[in-house]
């Protein structure tokens, strides 16, 4: 197993027990951490620092003013839920540990992993919200730094909006019995003005608004059109990120890689459509039926494609067949391969001394490896093309331009897996295109720019 492989949990204790060994301020933090999660605290301490004496008058602690001899832990360890060593003594702590592992109770020795059974994680509370951050021991300044960057993104009544919502559930469960349109009265709701309310602690105002968020929730489902970028995530939109948090199916293909996947609503249900040339898993009719049967149902479907949806994806066909079935269409833009690859490779695609205009271009060779394309005007100087289109047709591609008129040494440059961690750029020629493809064993997605712009490539 991994040694990283801490799993996050979050541990009820409201009727339990726990210990903490040590009385200084590495125990009292312990303490802290367990005053108000946990009805029962016992500390065992020789000496013990004036924040656990204040405690202790206050009675919400019990201490034993003693060593943590065998003896006295054996007598309390079959009580106890969870245990903090937190002595300044590191052969007391592993023995404070080996007991506890003994009876099998949860231990944490704080400072030393090794013999402990937990860690705790950076904390954020807003209770009943609380994000806790773990690094598995591996940088606790590291967490604590994520811990202010995070915190500074939640607002401030998080944990109102919580409870409010919380003293809802109820209601709204016997007003929307059915779960799909419940959870998108939930999700308009926090959408809209209805979570501001609830955060400003305008309970009525935000009841309301729950209130008509239940009754327009639609019964019929969405189905949105994503452009997920050129694969790294980095470029993905807000607009994306934010309907891959919100979507109920996702149907994406090939060119979507993992990390992108990742980001998507751990319960989503995730259809892989992929299409590759030689390979069709399913033909485009289906993957819109499949699309329709489930808006139909009530899902808010995601097509997550890679690039941008109007770009080559086929999200004109997409949409059209979406729309003709009833279904309300959403359409985010993403980044485009040619800008992806362009920005990553260090090539603009527009030079004011060499190409006033960039040209997008794909094509599918017919049977007999022709292309039919416009060859005069992609066989000017004065532009850059960027040809989005698998590496078989490209070498025939290149000569026709040659053959209409551009010269043989004209630049060309193909970045393969454009924008990702494994991105190759290879810088040529027309003449050398098909010889580059030959001896690189250059995969797919690859793009290819050709025009002079390829001469101002910095990196
Ligand atoms: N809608 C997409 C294009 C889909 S067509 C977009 O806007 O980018 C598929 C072609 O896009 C591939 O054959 C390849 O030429 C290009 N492509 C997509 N992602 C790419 C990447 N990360 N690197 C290089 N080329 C890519």
């Amino acid at each position: 197993m991994d040694d990283d492989a801490y799993l996050p949990i979050a541990l009820r204790l409201d009727d339990a027990e726990a210990l903490v060994v040590g009385g200084g301020g590495i125990a009292a933090n312990k303490t802290k951490l367990l005053l108000g999660r946990c009805p029962r605290i016992l500390v065992i301490a020789r000496d013990l620092n004036d924040e656990m004496r204040h405690w202790q008058t206050a009675g919400r602690i019990d201490i034993i003013e003693s060593d943590a001899t065998d003896a006295l832990l054996k007598a309390h360890l079959p009580r106890l839920r969870l245990v903090f060593a937190a002595t300044d003594d590191r052969a007391v702590n592993r023995r404070v540990a080996e007991l506890a592992r003994a009876h099998r109770v949860p231990v944490c020795v704080v400072d030393d992993p090794e013999p402990s059974t937990f860690i705790t994680p950076a904390i954020i509370d807003r209770r009943p919200v609380q994000i806790a951050i773990s690094t598995g021991g591996a940088a606790p300044v590291l967490a604590r730094r994520l811990r202010t960057q995070i915190e500074t993104l939640l607002p401030d009544g998080l944990g109102g909006l919580a409870r409010f919502m919380r003293a809802q559930r109820h209601w709204i469960r016997t007003n929307l019995p059915d779960m799909m349109p419940r959870k998108r009265a939930w999700e308009d709701f926090l959408d809209g003005p209805g979570m501001e309310a609830a955060l400003a602690g305008e309970t009525e105002k935000a009841r309301e608004m729950l209130a008509a968020a239940a009754e327009h929730a639609p019964r019929r489902g969405e189905a949105w059109l994503v452009g997920a970028g050129p694969g790294n995530p980095d470029l993905l939109t807000l607009g994306a990120l934010r309907l891959m948090q919100n979507a109920d199916s996702v149907l994406y293909d090939q060119l979507i890689p993992e990390s992108i996947l990742d980001r998507v609503r751990r319960d989503a249900e995730r259809v892989f459509v992929g299409k590759q040339r030689s390979r069709h898993t399913l033909p485009q009719s289906e993957i819109n039926a499949e699309m329709i049967r489930r808006a139909k149902a009530g899902e808010r479907v995601l097509r997550l494609k890679g690039g941008d949806p109007f770009i080559f994806g086929r999200g004109g066909e997409e949409m059209a067949a979406l729309t003709a079935a009833g279904i309300n269409v959403r359409v985010i833009p993403g980044i485009t391969a040619a800008s992806g690859c362009g920005a990553a490779a260090g090539i603009p695609l527009t030079h004011r001394d060499c190409a006033q205009s960039c040209i997008f271009v794909t094509g599918h060779a017919r049977a007999d490896g022709t292309l039919d394309l416009d060859w005069p005007s992609l066989a000017r100087r004065g532009q850059t093309l960027a040809v989005y289109m698998g590496l078989t047709p490209l070498a025939r591609f290149a000569e026709n331009l040659r053959a209409h008129g551009l010269p043989p040494d004209w630049p060309a440059a193909i970045i393969e897996r454009g924008t990702r961690t494994d991105q190759r750029v290879h810088i040529g020629t027309l003449s050398t295109l098909a010889h580059l493809i030959e001896t690189q064993g250059i995969v797919s997605p690859a793009l290819t720019i050709i025009g002079e712009v390829v001469n101002y490539r910095r990196h």
